[in-house]
């Protein structure tokens, strides 16, 4: 299958021909030919972009989440093909395939509310027969260039609002896993979405830097790594674009001896491997407090030694791959310089046996960890999860507030001070207490913090309303008896 671009409401063949293959991570088939779009793609998506924006920016808001009503049906629809393909470019399972659309689908619903979130405010009589008036119109052409791991649900985390606050979008979806959004797009197509409102260009950095220079793109939204944000939210605001960009992380989960041990061992394993480890909001360091460290490794080893790992399309699987060889040879280099370092191996690790033909890493735990180690510090992005032992709950918010990255904190208690001391003092934007992956629902703001996040209005919500629309103030008199006269 070769891949084109969705430019004007037509699929059309990128200028170049350079195309990458897009791998099966769990059979190394090669399911697809993503082209590598130029310039000059970027610049025919931003024109498209452009004609069409005055008339979708007057169609009335009302008007306009009609075809996400229908969008919403579409992805209901389709669930099942989409979960498929998901889990055929990103190695995911196919339930957490599904469970990634149903969060995206979620963000559908949420700007589907725009007629009552995009009003604006009035405030009569700020002198004498003179009202001020706060309007919110939409910014313009915007693009959104979203990561591997989450393919169908991290473009839903904009594209929905995008589309009900009047603007006119460009998706750029990650190379690696591009399959998902060309689906996705074939159903917008059938909604008869004006054309050009909504725009597809497959590629990567060239892409991406023509993006965030491109004059016409008023608006960029970012995801994806941390070295990748800071250099898209840099170079986007340098030509005076409105920017947001969520990065890597690095997520540590403190578990206290009060807490439930089994249900903590079960929602712990959850968040590390899950997705292989591949989720931004992936626990990847686990901190025993006092006695905890007298059961937890124990029981966390074994759910990690009995997790099934194989390909995501069979039953009774519940870890696929990681999402490429590249990346399985990185996480092996991690580990083997971490075993260098003195860290000892519970399970899994580089020698554990793993299903052939795919990019399969064991579960893995780690022990014996200083909290200044390399490993402890590092975004792995796969299934392994680092234990550390600590004394206090002091010791470990130190460690939990030390990190550079701020995405994610959990702890697990029964104790609803420790709890509520926890959610108050760490350094971070999203908090789970007694939960693993604290993925906020689409009518909260994605947070984020630190090396996690560059910008401040985040994905999600209210606040993609705020980063959708600009503020127009207007202080408004007429002249009568109704009026102030002069
Ligand atoms: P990535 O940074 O490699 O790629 C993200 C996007 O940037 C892709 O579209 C890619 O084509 C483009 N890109 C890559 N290198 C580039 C470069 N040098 N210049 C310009 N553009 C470039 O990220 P990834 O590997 O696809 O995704 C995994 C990362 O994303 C992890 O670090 C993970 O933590 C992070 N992530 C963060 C969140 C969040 O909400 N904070 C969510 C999901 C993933």
């Amino acid at each position: 299958m070769d891949l084109s671009n969705y430019v004007g409401g037509a699929w059309r063949r990128p200028s170049s021909t350079n195309a990458a293959q897009v791998i099966n991570p769990a059979t190394s088939e090669s399911i697809a030919n993503v082209p590598m779009s130029t310039a000059t793609d970027v610049d025919a998506a931003v024109a498209a972009a452009t004609a069409a924006y005055p008339a979708w920016r007057r169609t009335p808001p009302g008007e306009r989440i009609q075809y996400l009503f229908a969008f919403k049906q579409a992805l209901e629809d389709n669930i099942k093909e989409l979960s498929r393909t998901i889990t055929m470019e990103c190695g995911k399972t196919l339930a957490e395939a599904e469970g990634e659309l149903r969060r995206g689908i979620e963000n559908v619903e949420v700007a589907c509310g725009i007629p009552t979130m995009m009003q604006g405010a009035i405030l009569e009589d700020i002198s004498r027969g003179i009202d001020e008036i706060l309007i919110r119109q939409p910014v313009g052409v915007v693009a959104i260039i979203t990561p591997f791991n989450f393919p169908g649900m991290i473009p839903l985390w904009f594209l929905p609002y995008a589309i009900a606050c009047g603007n006119t979008s460009i998706v750029k979806p990650s190379e690696k896993t591009p399959v998902t959004m060309a689906k996705v797009f074939e159903l917008l197509q059938a909604t008869k979405l004006p054309a050009g409102v909504v725009n597809l260009v497959h590629g990567g950095r060239e892409a991406v830097d023509a993006l965030c220079d491109h004059p016409g793109i008023r608006a960029v939204s970012f995801v994806g790594s941390s070295p990748v944000a800071r250099h898209v939210y840099s170079r986007a605001a340098a030509s005076g674009k409105r920017v947001q960009c969520q990065g890597g992380a690095k997520n540590p989960t403190i578990v206290l001896p009060d807490a439930d041990m089994e249900m903590t061992t079960k929602i712990v394993a959850d968040s590390a491997f899950g997705c292989a480890g591949q989720r931004c909001l992936a626990t990847s360091v686990a901190i025993a407090v006092g006695d905890a460290a007298n059961t937890f490794p124990e029981l966390i080893s074994d759910a990690a030694a009995s997790r099934k790992v194989g390909n995501g399309l069979d039953a009774g699987i519940e870890m696929g791959p990681v999402i490429t060889a590249e990346s399985k040879k990185r996480i092996e280099g991690i580990l083997a310089s971490a075993e260098r370092a003195g860290v000892k191996t519970r399970v899994g690790g580089i020698n554990a046996k793993v299903p052939t033909g795919g990019n399969f890493i064991a579960p893995t735990v780690l022990e014996d960890i200083r909290p200044d180690a390399e490993i402890a510090r590092t975004e792995v992005f796969g299934p392994v999860l680092s234990l550390i032992r600590v004394q206090t709950i002091d010791d470990a918010i130190d460690y939990v507030n030390k990190s550079a990255y701020g995405n994610m904190a959990c702890l697990f208690t029964r104790d609803g001070l420790a709890a509520r001391r926890f959610r108050y003092e760490a350094i971070v934007g999203n908090i789970g207490i007694n939960v693993g992956v604290a993925a906020p629902m689409a009518y909260f703001p994605f947070s984020g913090w630190k090396e996690s996040f560059f910008g401040d209005l985040h994905a999600q919500g209210r606040d993609a309303i705020d980063f959708y629309t600009e503020k127009k103030v207007v202080v408004e008199r007429w002249p009568s008896e109704w009026s102030r006269k002069f």
